[in-house]
Formats: C-alpha cells, sequence, structure tokens
C-alpha cells in the first residue's frame, strides 16, 4: 500500500542565480517594499516592473539588511522605493525621458542597472513612512542634501539615514535624498529581468 508523502513545507526558493543576486524582501521580510516603478506612481507615470520585487547583489543587500536592522533596534526601518533596475527597463524610461538631468543614458547605465543602488526612505517601528521633507523623485533644491530650510526632525531624519548607510558601505548624492550607491565592490550591467508569480 502506498503511504501519502508527508506534508512538504511550502518556502519560496528563489528563482534567479543567487551568486549574482539576493531578494531583500526573502532576505528580510520587515523592510517594507514600494517600488515605485511597479506602479504609475512615479515621474514618467508608467508602470515599468510587471511585479514588485527589490534584487540587489548579494554584498549589497547584506550591508542593507545591516544598516536596517541597526535602524531598528532604534525604532525605525527601511522602505524600499527602487533597488536593482534591468537595463531593458532603463531603455524604457529613456526612450521616454531622454534628458541626461533625469535619467540615465542605459548605453551608460547607472548603479542602479548594476544591482549596487536604492532609493529608501525611513519608516517608524509600526512600517510607517516618516516626513523626509519632498517625496521621492522631488526634482528641486529641497531634495538635496545641502537644503537646510527644513523642520528640524527632517534634518534628523536626513542625517540618521545618511550616516547609516554611510558606515556600511553606501555613498550619498547631492541631490536626492533618497539615493544610495554600495561603492565597496564593482558590478557589471545587467540585463536580467525577475521572474514575476
Ligand atoms: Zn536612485
Amino acid at each position: 500500500m502506498d503511504t501519502l508523502p508527508a506534508p512538504v513545507e511550502k518556502k519560496r526558493l528563489p528563482d534567479y542565480d543567487t551568486t549574482e543576486w539576493t531578494d531583500v524582501a526573502l532576505a528580510d521580510s520587515s523592510i517594507a517594499l514600494d517600488l515605485k516603478y511597479a506602479t504609475t506612481d512615479n515621474f514618467v507615470e508608467t508602470q515599468l516592473y510587471e511585479c514588485p520585487r527589490c534584487l540587489l547583489r548579494p554584498e549589497v543587500a547584506k550591508a542593507l539588511i545591516k544598516a536596517h536592522r541597526e535602524l531598528k533596534a532604534k525604532g525605525y526601518g527601511f522602505k524600499m522605493f527602487d533597488c536593482y533596475r534591468p537595463r531593458p527597463i532603463q531603455w524604457k524610461l529613456w526612450e521616454k525621458v531622454p534628458d541626461r538631468r533625469y535619467v540615465a543614458d542605459p548605453r551608460k547605465g547607472s548603479m542602479h542597472n548594476r544591482g549596487a543602488a536604492v532609493d529608501l526612505t525611513l519608516t517608524d517601528s509600526a512600517g510607517l513612512e516618516l516626513d523626509m521633507g519632498t517625496p521621492f523623485d522631488f526634482f528641486g533644491k529641497k531634495a538635496y542634501h545641502a537644503y537646510l530650510d527644513l523642520p528640524e526632525e527632517v534634518l534628523k531624519r536626513r542625517a540618521l539615514l545618511k550616516t547609516t548607510m554611510e558606515r556600511h558601505g553606501f555613498q550619498s548624492t547631492k541631490t536626492e535624498w533618497w539615493h544610495y550607491a554600495y561603492i565597496r565592490k564593482n558590478y557589471a550591467l545587467s540585463d536580467f529581468v525577475w521572474d514575476c508569480p
């Protein structure tokens, strides 16, 4: 008589090369995702990702998770707006806005196209997004790190995000408080596009 197979615990298995990529949500589910390019709530008002996934190079994901856990102990958390951006998506973005002031030329690519940059903000311990002075992808001086005409608590949050990220190998950019690039390792541009359920 056949015996019934033991129930198999359902676990999502990685559907990508784990030596190349880490899915941040699978590695630490307490990091919130709000990937704007998987919605129409972005500056080109077009959904560019079929589904929201935050993939990063393994060392980059590891550093991000370390930074997140450090902030978690202080009552904060991360919410991701963008992570790895496949180069075919960069081409779509470039076709919409062929202007180097706003979009990286896909031929040259950006740190996002290498899986080494993140766009993120801070949340409180309940996962609620905190005021950082401007929304994500706000083009203007108010999003600059040097812009100081902001409420004290906003400046403190920007500084907390910046010092924490820098401690873990990320570099800020002058004009966008939400953008950080991992600079401890170099990665190639990538055309890999993740699967969707
Ligand atoms: Zn960015």
